[in-house]
Protein backbone atom coordinates (compact mmCIF):
# COMPACT_ATOMS: atom_id res chain seq x y z
CA UNK A 1 0.00 0.00 0.00
CA UNK A 2 1.34 3.32 -1.05
CA UNK A 3 0.78 6.53 0.79
CA UNK A 4 -0.95 7.27 4.59
CA UNK A 5 -4.21 5.85 4.57
CA UNK A 6 -6.25 7.84 6.51
CA UNK A 7 -9.53 6.25 8.64
CA UNK A 8 -12.58 8.41 9.31
CA UNK A 9 -14.61 8.02 12.57
CA UNK A 10 -18.33 9.38 13.05
CA UNK A 11 -18.80 10.92 16.18
CA UNK A 12 -22.23 9.42 17.31
CA UNK A 13 -23.05 12.58 19.12
CA UNK A 14 -22.26 15.63 16.82
CA UNK A 15 -21.90 13.41 13.60
CA UNK A 16 -18.52 15.63 13.14
CA UNK A 17 -15.77 13.40 11.27
CA UNK A 18 -12.65 12.80 12.99
CA UNK A 19 -9.47 11.78 11.21
CA UNK A 20 -7.03 9.07 12.00
CA UNK A 21 -4.05 8.75 10.79
CA UNK A 22 -1.90 5.26 10.46
CA UNK A 23 0.54 7.15 12.74
CA UNK A 24 -2.03 8.40 14.86
CA UNK A 25 -3.83 4.75 15.53
CA UNK A 26 -0.82 3.16 16.17
CA UNK A 27 0.60 5.31 19.48
CA UNK A 28 -3.44 4.65 20.29
CA UNK A 29 -4.33 1.52 22.77
CA UNK A 30 -7.29 -0.50 23.30
CA UNK A 31 -9.03 1.96 26.71
CA UNK A 32 -7.62 4.66 25.38
CA UNK A 33 -9.79 7.89 25.15
CA UNK A 34 -10.08 10.03 22.32
CA UNK A 35 -12.39 13.36 22.40
CA UNK A 36 -14.24 15.04 19.66
CA UNK A 37 -13.07 18.43 19.01
CA UNK A 38 -16.39 19.91 18.19
CA UNK A 39 -18.45 18.38 20.95
CA UNK A 40 -16.51 17.02 23.50
CA UNK A 41 -17.80 13.81 23.57
CA UNK A 42 -15.46 11.13 25.28
CA UNK A 43 -14.93 7.78 23.46
CA UNK A 44 -12.95 4.62 24.24
CA UNK A 45 -10.92 2.78 21.89
CA UNK A 46 -12.07 -0.76 21.32
CA UNK A 47 -10.92 -2.25 18.66
CA UNK A 48 -7.44 -0.99 16.96
CA UNK A 49 -6.30 -4.14 14.01
CA UNK A 50 -5.58 -3.72 10.85
CA UNK A 51 -8.96 -2.50 9.10
CA UNK A 52 -11.08 -2.73 12.02
CA UNK A 53 -11.48 0.14 14.32
CA UNK A 54 -14.30 0.61 16.93
CA UNK A 55 -14.85 3.11 19.56
CA UNK A 56 -17.60 2.87 22.40
CA UNK A 57 -19.43 6.11 23.35
CA UNK A 58 -18.44 7.07 27.18
CA UNK A 59 -20.50 10.43 27.23
CA UNK A 60 -20.51 13.51 26.69
CA UNK A 61 -20.83 16.26 29.88
CA UNK A 62 -23.29 19.18 29.63
CA UNK A 63 -24.99 21.49 31.58
CA UNK A 64 -28.32 22.02 31.96
CA UNK A 65 -29.82 25.42 31.23
CA UNK A 66 -33.05 24.39 33.05
CA UNK A 67 -31.13 23.54 36.89
CA UNK A 68 -27.83 24.20 35.99
CA UNK A 69 -26.63 20.70 36.73
CA UNK A 70 -24.56 18.87 34.97
CA UNK A 71 -24.75 15.32 33.99
CA UNK A 72 -23.12 12.80 30.88
CA UNK A 73 -25.20 12.47 27.83
CA UNK A 74 -24.95 9.01 26.07
CA UNK A 75 -25.42 7.35 22.82
CA UNK A 76 -29.05 5.44 25.27
CA UNK A 77 -29.61 8.81 26.50
CA UNK A 78 -29.30 10.69 23.51
CA UNK A 79 -33.22 11.07 21.68
CA UNK A 80 -34.30 12.24 18.12
CA UNK A 81 -32.98 15.51 16.99
CA UNK A 82 -30.16 15.47 20.00
CA UNK A 83 -32.77 16.21 22.26
CA UNK A 84 -31.96 14.49 25.47
CA UNK A 85 -33.60 14.89 28.97
CA UNK A 86 -32.08 16.14 32.09
CA UNK A 87 -32.26 13.29 35.08
CA UNK A 88 -32.45 16.36 37.66
CA UNK A 89 -35.42 18.38 36.69
CA UNK A 90 -36.83 15.93 33.55
CA UNK A 91 -36.61 18.90 30.75
CA UNK A 92 -35.96 18.19 27.51
CA UNK A 93 -32.51 19.76 26.25
CA UNK A 94 -32.03 20.76 22.58
CA UNK A 95 -28.32 19.61 22.20
CA UNK A 96 -26.23 22.37 20.49
CA UNK A 97 -22.80 22.49 19.42
CA UNK A 98 -20.29 24.78 18.12
CA UNK A 99 -19.23 25.08 14.59
ZN1 LIG B 1 -18.68 15.15 18.38
ZN1 LIG C 1 -32.05 20.02 34.69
Amino acid sequence: MVGMAVLEVECPICGEFLELTDEDRAQLELGDVIVCDSCNAEMEVTKNEGDDFDLELLGILTTCPNCGEEFDVTEETLGEGDIVQCPHCKAYIQLEFEE
